[in-house]
C-alpha cells in the first residue's frame, strides 16, 4: 500500500510566515557559491544539496493522509484543511473513482473542518463516499459545523452518494484489506486504526496520549501492534511539554520512540506537529528523536518526520 501525506499539522492550519520565507531565501543565498552557479546541473544539485528545513517544509494543513491499497481501492483518514488539496488533486481521477472511504479519528475541528471543501467530490452523485466511524451519532456532530451562521450551507447539500457508517464490529474489509480500530486517550476520546493488506501492516494513530497500558504485553495489544510495518504516531510534543501539558491528548516525540522500539514497528511517522513550530524546531525535533532511538534496544526503527506531499510505500 502507499500512504501519501496531504496535512500534517495539530490543532490549526498553519501557513508559513513572509518573516520564514524570508529566512529560507536568506539561508539559501548564505550558503550558495559561484561554483554552484555555473550549470544547469551545477544549479540543480546545489539546490538538492539543501535540507528539507531550507529548500522545503513540514506544511500547514490540518490532518488528512490518502492510503492506495494494492487494489487500487481510497482511504482516507480524517477531512483535517489537507483533504481540500487531495480533493483538487483527485480532480482529473473522478472518472474512475468511485468509491471513497474515509475513516474519522475524532471530530475535533482540525480533523473534519476541510470536509465541506472535499469537492466536487462531496456534491458529485457519481462519487461514492463511505464515511466511518466507531461514534454513532457521527452524521450529526459532522452536520454541527455546517450550520448557520457558522457555515453557508447544511450537510443536506451533499450529494445522496454520501453514507454514514456507524462501526460496530472488531473490522471491517475493503477489497482484500482488513481495518480495525481501538480507542486511545485524548480529551472526548479517539480512535487509531489500523489496515492490514496482503502481509502488510499499518496503524495511524493521531490525537493519543499514550499510556502505560498500551506498552503492556497483552494479547491484545500484541495482536494488534507487534511487528507492524509502520505506524503514523501523535508526536506533537517535546518531553518537556507532555509533562507541563499531561491530560492534554498528545504524546511527546520521544515516547513515540519508546513506543515504536517497544513494538518492533519498522518506521515511525512522527505525526500532529505542534502549530507553533516552524521548520526549523521540527528538523530539531527530527535529529533529536533519531538521536533518542540510538540508546533503544531496538534502534533499527525508522524515524521520519511527516510532511506534506511525502509518500511512503510499504
Ligand atoms: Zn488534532
Ligand atoms: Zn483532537
Amino acid at each position: 500500500m502507499k500512504i501519501r501525506f496531504w496535512g500534517v499539522r495539530g490543532s490549526i492550519p498553519t501557513p508559513l510566515s513572509s518573516s520564514q520565507i524570508q529566512r529560507k531565501v536568506s539561508a539559501v543565498v548564505q550558503r550558495i557559491q559561484a561554483s554552484d552557479l555555473q550549470t544547469p546541473e551545477t544549479r540543480e544539485n546545489f539546490l538538492s544539496s539543501l535540507p528539507d528545513n531550507i529548500f522545503g517544509t513540514v506544511g500547514g494543513n490540518t490532518t488528512c493522509l490518502e492510503v492506495r491499497l494494492d487494489d487500487d481501492n481510497l482511504i482516507i483518514f480524517d477531512a483535517g484543511s489537507g483533504i481540500s488539496r487531495l480533493g483538487n488533486h483527485l480532480l482529473h481521477e473522478n472518472d474512475y473513482i468511485r468509491n471513497y472511504y474515509i475513516f474519522f479519528t475524532h471530530f475535533h475541528w482540525d480533523h473534519i473542518q476541510g470536509l465541506p471543501f472535499f469537492s466536487p467530490q462531496v456534491f458529485n452523485p457519481k462519487c461514492n463516499l463511505h464515511l466511518y466511524s466507531p461514534v454513532p451519532e457521527f452524521r450529526e456532530i459532522l452536520s454541527g459545523q455546517m450550520r448557520n451562521p457558522y457555515f453557508p450551507i447544511t450537510i443536506d447539500m451533499f450529494s445522496k452518494s454520501v453514507s454514514y457508517n456507524v462501526l460496530k464490529k472488531h473490522s471491517i474489509k475493503i477489497g482484500n484489506a482488513e481495518i480495525s480500530w481501538r480507542r486511545m486517550k485524548h480529551p472526548g476520546g479517539s480512535y487509531s486504526y489500523k489496515i492490514e493488506e496482503n502481509g502488510k501492516t499499518m496503524i495511524f494513530s493521531t490525537d493519543t496520549e499514550l499510556q502505560n497500558t498500551d506498552f503492556e504485553k497483552n494479547s491484545k495489544n500484541i495482536k494488534y501492534y507487534q511487528n507492524s510495518d509502520l505506524i503514523v504516531l501523535d508526536s506533537q510534543y517535546t518531553l518537556d511539554e507532555a509533562i507541563e501539558k499531561y491530560d492534554w491528548g498528545h504524546s511527546s516525540y520521544s515516547l513515540a520512540v519508546d513506543f515504536a522500539a517497544a513494538w518492533n514497528i519498522n518506521k515511525l511517522v512522527l505525526f500532529h506537529h505542534e502549530p507553533l513550530y516552524d521548520d526549523n524546531k521540527m528538523a530539531s525535533i527530527y535529529k533529536s528523536a533519531n538521536w533518542y532511538k540510538k540508546y533503544q534496544q531496538n534502534s533499527d526503527i525508522q524515524v521520519i518526520l511527516a510532511r506534506e506531499d511525502l509518500e511512503i510505500i510499504i
